[in-house]
């Protein structure tokens, strides 16, 4: 069995994920947003933010965690 000693220089999707805060006139949340800049670049989904427990969704595509702010 040949030895792999493959060292990855910089693994590029080590970059830390985006938070991104919104309230809740930013509702309903979709990803990317408007706002988003050209990295994020995806199909955009609707994120149930409201309905999660501690009111924080990471996109699935994007990695990008939003964070809902009670105004
Ligand atoms: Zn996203």
């Amino acid at each position: 069995m040949p030895q792999t000693r493959t060292t990855p220089a910089t693994p590029t999707s080590q970059l830390p994920p985006q938070t991104v805060a919104i309230t809740r006139e930013d509702l309903p949340l979709f990803c990317p947003r408007d706002t988003a800049a050209a990295w994020s670049m995806h199909p955009r989904v609707y994120l149930p933010i409201e309905e999660a427990p501690d009111h924080q969704y990471t996109c699935p595509y994007c990695g990008t965690r939003y964070v809902l702010k009670e105004a």
